[in-house]
């Protein structure tokens, strides 16, 4: 087969604010390859087919002198991101043709790989759509299911707020908390996403653009659990609105991302309340979960019991508007950039 153009999405500059398609992150088509005749080297070539778009991704694109728990992307190389390939040549004892692999992948088309070092070989004896590996049966579902068992600490009655209800964190999130019984407050930035967080189930579901995030939680709360995708004003509010012994859990606060974080102001109201706080970071809490994970999810998933709704972004040359659309909320779903189709 005569060369083809192996596409990439290019680490190009840091940027200021929000992340600029073709500015911060460029596809490039200088690359080529010959799937037929590229050296193996004793490994196997992945044929990339789903990439995920992920909220953590825009603290990747950083000045490296900044330290934090994720490497920063390198300038003027691929960036990566978690993924699902499907090995089209194999030289390796560890994996053969047709084997789908999940892990950190560079944006790339085709990518060889020595060994399979941080990467699952993927059973999907659930039949579910390749590109569910990257959502609801992978990281951002792990985040959910394993965060919120470790530590919610919910019972039944108790009123949980969940903040960006509407991504696939946050949605697994509210049918994880109705499924024990709670009583869930869910806030996301549009219509539609409120009517998609009422169709999982939340009993009180809230566009913060449009309503009072505050006075909606005094109306039916007090919070025993706040699961907090979003930090800022609504920390605030879910401080303020909270419970004594409440749970704050810190998954993220992407309202800072793109911007100087606002201060919180009134972190008192954590020893007024006995308030406990957990931050953490997924793959911390793998050694616990991930093989539970993997038995119980993609199951629930293929039995309809796991509602969930993705985003394609169709074609890699899309990556960079993905990327941009999650940090402004545009994204409706996981977002998703298919590479391409087996
Ligand atoms: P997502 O919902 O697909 O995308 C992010 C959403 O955040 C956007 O769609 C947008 O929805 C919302 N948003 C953006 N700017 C906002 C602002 N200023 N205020 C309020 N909401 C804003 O993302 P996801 O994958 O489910 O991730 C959700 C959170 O979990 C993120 O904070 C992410 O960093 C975090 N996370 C943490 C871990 C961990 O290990 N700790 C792992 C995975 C994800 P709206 O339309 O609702 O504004």
């Amino acid at each position: 087969m005569a060369p083809a153009t192996n596409g990439r999405v290019i680490f190009n500059e840091v940027p200021e604010g929000f992340p600029e398609p073709g500015k911060t992150l460029v596809y490039d088509e200088s690359e080529k390859i010959d799937a037929d005749t590229v050296s193996l080297d004793g490994g196997f070539l992945v044929k990339t087919l789903d990439l995920s778009v992920d909220p953590y991704m825009r603290g990747r694109m950083r000045n490296p002198e900044v330290k934090s728990y994720s490497a920063a992307y390198t300038l003027g190389q691929p960036i990566t991101g978690f993924g699902v390939g499907v090995v089209v040549r194999s030289e390796s004892s560890e994996v053969k043709v047709g084997d789908h692999v999940y892990g950190l992948l560079k944006y790339q088309q085709y990518d060889v790989y020595k060994s399979t070092e941080g990467l699952r070989i993927l059973d999907n004896k659930h039949n579910l759509p390749w590109s569910y590996f990257v959502g609801v049966a992978g990281m951002p579902g792990q985040t959910a299911y394993m965060a919120w068992k470790e530590y919610s600490s919910a019972k039944a009655g108790e009123v949980a707020f969940v903040s960006g209800g509407a991504g696939p964190v946050g949605s697994f999130v509210i049918q994880l908390a109705k499924a024990q019984g709670l009583k869930v407050i869910a806030s996301a930035g549009s219509e539609e996403k409120v009517e998609f967080m009422k169709s999982l189930g939340a009993d009180v579901a809230f566009n913060y653009k449009t309503t009072n995030t505050l006075e909606t939680l005094q109306a039916h709360g007090p919070i025993d659990v706040f699961w907090d995708n979003v930090g800022g004003e609504t920390l605030e509010a879910a401080l303020t609105a909270a419970n004594v012994h409440a749970r704050f859990i810190e998954c993220g606060m992407i309202s800072g991302y793109n911007s100087t974080p606002p201060p919180i102001r009134n972190l008192m109201q954590v020893v007024a309340k006995s308030i406990s706080i957990f931050g953490f970071i997924v793959s911390r809490l793998f050694h616990k979960y991930l093989e539970a994970f993997y038995e119980e999810v993609p199951k629930l998933v293929s039995e309809g019991k796991l509602k969930y709704k993705e985003q394609i972004y169709d074609g890699l040359d899309k990556a960079g508007q993905a990327v941009l659309e999650v940090q402004q909320g545009k994204n409706w779903g996981k977002a998703v950039v298919r590479v391409a189709k087996e």
